[in-house]
């Protein structure tokens, strides 16, 4: 069963917004165990959109637009799918009374174009819209392969989900037998190469269900393990087993699951271990402050920026500021943006905290805009690692704490 969605409004292939309503719409049918297929912007044109509905209809069970169901005349999608399917649009004094108590209850009356909202294609079904004014609807139709459907919803991405779970997920569901789910689990890691994952898991990667896929950004590597069942509790029993063993086998690397950002996870574990950490960065622009003062806990976890010199030494620097600040830990980063051959792009990072100082300088090679962004992940790579051991070994020291074993 395929589903495509078309998401209707010239501000969308202008560039003025961007389609959050695709993905959106996207997520919320992998939980029907719909997957879609195929995702098109297209701007307020009638004919244009009449083909592109027909085009899809003739590829796809199920046809889903999004916008453009307005009362002005540039709110084409209601011409569109009649057209499309050869039919009439049909006016609907129901939905014209509906339309009008909503006017009411603001204590408005709806001008005469909105009357247009109470069109639907001929053989089609309204959605009564509570949440908004405009009416969505359905219309069935026998296509080539057997049964098919386009559903239009407005564009308005709260009125968009609303009736997308209220009324078209529980209609698709009992329409087209869907009983299945997919369901993702994301296992998230750092410091760790794609193709190191890739020589680890590489056997899993060719899993048909769950599928096993890698996803990289910037010294964050993400592990995708997707199941299609037919409930969530069977999904979540193909997932285990393969779950258990990417962490076998990337145990050190993976930081978090899910929607687990490495920021927050730093955060947590500062917060946790009761310290409190200050910075200096040059080459930057600031963004490694920028990504720790704005986490939640940043009043309790995090001392500030302070300053980095040319020349100094970042050892020392990152010393200096583990004993200054009221913290436990310092952090000293230097980006060189380079120059030249002999003078190469890189960076250089300290981490000071109790159980010593460690320094780690590479070079960089991938597109310089990312260098910032590259630079500061590899420094909460290295504080990751170094809060994470603190932990376990706390943890087996306790009661009493451990002792510094370095200087
Ligand atoms: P209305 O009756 O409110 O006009 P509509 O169905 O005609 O509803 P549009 O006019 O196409 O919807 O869009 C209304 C607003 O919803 C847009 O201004 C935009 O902010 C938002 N919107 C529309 N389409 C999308 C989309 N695909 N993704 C995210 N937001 C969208
Ligand atoms: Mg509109």
């Amino acid at each position: 069963m395929q589903a495509e969605l078309i998401a209707i409004g010239s501000e969308l292939v202008l560039g003025e917004i961007v389609d959050t309503n695709s993905a959106q719409i996207a997520r919320m049918l992998r939980t029907i165990g719909l997957a879609v297929s195929r995702t098109t912007s297209i701007a307020d044109d009638l004919p244009a959109i009449t083909r592109l509905v027909q085009e899809a209809c003739a590829r796809s069970a199920i046809v889903i637009t999004t916008g453009g169901l307005g009362p002005t005349v540039d709110d084409p999608t209601r011409a569109a799918v009649a057209a499309a399917l050869s039919q009439d649009l049909r006016y609907h004094p129901e939905l014209w009374h509906q339309i009008k108590e909503r006017f009411a209850r603001w204590g408005r009356i709806p001008g005469e174009n909105n009357r247009q909202q109470a069109y639907v294609p001929e053989k089609g079904t309204p959605i009564e819209n509570p949440v908004g004014t405009a009416p969505a609807f359905w219309v069935e139709h026998e296509a080539a392969y057997g049964r098919g459907v386009v559903i239009s919803l407005p564009g308005v991405p709260r009125e968009m989900e609303y009736l997308l779970s209220q009324r078209v997920l529980p209609y698709l569901r009992e329409r087209f037998d869907l009983t299945g789910c997919i369901k993702a689990r994301v296992l998230r890691t750092i410091g760790v190469g794609e193709s190191v994952i890739d020589a680890q898991i590489g056997e899993l990667e060719k899993l048909v269900n769950p599928m096993v896929g890698l996803n990289a950004h910037a010294g964050n590597v993400d592990i995708r393990i997707t199941a299609t069942a037919s409930s969530e509790t069977e999904a979540d029993a193909l997932i285990a087993p393969v779950e258990a063993q990417v962490r076998a086998a990337l145990a050190e690397h993976i930081y978090g699951t899910d929607g687990d950002a490495i920021d927050h996870v730093i955060g947590r574990l500062l917060e946790s271990s009761g310290q409190r950490l200050a910075l200096a960065e040059t080459g930057t622009a600031g963004q490694l402050n920028a990504r720790l003062a704005v986490l939640p806990m940043a009043a309790t976890v995090y001392a500030g920026a302070g300053s980095l010199g040319a020349d100094e030494d970042l050892t020392a620097v990152a010393e200096r500021l583990r004993a200054s600040q009221g913290a436990h830990i310092g952090v000293a980063l230097r980006v060189y943006q380079g120059a030249g051959p002999a003078d190469p792009r890189g960076l250089e990072y300290a981490v000071s905290d109790r159980f010593g100082t460690e320094t780690q300088r590479s070079g960089y090679g991938g597109p310089p805009a990312s260098l910032p962004l590259w630079s500061t992940t590899a420094v909460l790579n290295m504080l990751w690692r170094r809060l994470r051991t603190a932990a376990v070994s706390s943890e087996i020291a306790e009661p009493s704490r451990p002792t510094p074993n370095l200087q």
